[in-house]
């Protein structure tokens, strides 16, 4: 195909065009038909203790989606286009319930009461004045309180529209829930200003933590970001932990909380529930 548009720039460019709006359309179309109960799930990836790594501190809920046709869809494919379309807020209210279901369940199955979960929020979730009302609801009707629920927000979305979003967002931390900055040092926030955001935590980007052992400057960054968390008294967690190299340099860091494909893969339920019962067999 590449030959035959030969010097043709054009058609190959918008033959790929053509293709991402294709595919986006059928997503589109997807997610309106979606039947929610048969189609989507969760997982549950665990966190665990920086100075304590076969303990699980809580889970981050994970959105699945298992099309009948177009089979497996990444949440990084079909969550902007949800938020585009406003499905996004049909889909928040239903990830909020399974993921309280789930942690009401894990809670009282391993009588553990500092256990806390992770819901990832989508900044037109919050800027919809339902989704707050229902969160608070749920939180209710599960017989929970919201101090060990957690936000999670990216810091681009954060950042952009941060005067939409600081009125839910200081709302739902005054009642008590958390809130963490998720994907953090991607989006060019300026330090001080997290100070004067509702926070109770951040998640220090993938990207960063992969290059610590071996890239100076990467190590140098995430040592700065801990120091001013510490500052602040916000909780470090940090995301995609690959190797016990970076577990043995973040164990030297003000970093409380420690989540990869090292420690945990996103899981089912089920087995979520039962790495509370069992010590992590994990070398470190
Ligand atoms: P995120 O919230 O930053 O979630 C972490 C992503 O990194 C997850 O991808 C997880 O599976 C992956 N991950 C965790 N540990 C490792 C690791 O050690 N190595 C590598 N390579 N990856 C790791 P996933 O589940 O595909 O989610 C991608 C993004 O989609 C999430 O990033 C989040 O922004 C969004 N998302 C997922 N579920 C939801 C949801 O329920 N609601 C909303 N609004 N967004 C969601
Ligand atoms: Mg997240
Ligand atoms: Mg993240
Ligand atoms: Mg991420």
């Amino acid at each position: 195909e590449a030959k035959k548009a030969g010097k043709d720039g054009f058609s190959i460019f918008s033959s790929s065009i053509a293709r991402t709006v294709t595919r986006k359309l059928t997503i589109e179309r997807a997610l309106q038909h979606l039947d929610f109960n048969s189609e989507l799930s969760l997982r549950f990836q665990p966190l665990f203790c920086t100075h304590a790594i076969d303990h699980v501190v809580g889970y981050e809920a994970l959105l699945r989606w298992h099309h009948p046709t177009l089979g497996a869809i990444s949440p990084g494919e079909f969550i902007p286009i949800a938020e585009e379309s406003g499905k996004i807020i049909q889909l928040g209210h239903w990830i909020c319930e399974q993921a309280l279901d789930f942690y009401q369940y894990a809670k009282q199955q391993s009588q553990r009461n500092d256990l806390f979960i992770n819901i990832n929020v989508s900044p037109k979730q919050l800027e919809h004045e339902g989704f707050v009302d229902h969160i608070i609801k749920q939180t209710h009707a599960h017989g929970l309180t919201p101090q060990k629920i957690n936000i999670e927000i990216t810091e681009s979305a954060m950042m952009c529209e941060e005067d939409r979003l600081i009125t839910p967002l200081s709302y739902l931390y005054e009642l008590g829930f958390g809130i963490h900055i998720d994907d953090f040092g991607t989006g060019y926030s300026s330090l001080a200003r997290l100070k004067a955001l509702p926070l109770s935590g951040i998640k220090i980007d993938r990207s960063f933590i992969q290059d610590i052992t071996h890239c100076k400057e990467s190590l140098q960054l995430v040592q700065a970001i801990c120091a001013i968390a510490d500052t602040f008294n916000l909780k470090v967690t940090a995301e995609g932990i690959e190797s016990k190299e970076q577990i043995h340099i973040l164990q030297t860091l003000h970093c409380q909380q420690l989540q990869g494909f090292y420690l945990a893969k996103p899981l089912e339920a089920l087995d979520a529930q039962l790495l509370l019962k069992q010590t992590l067999q994990v070398a470190v």
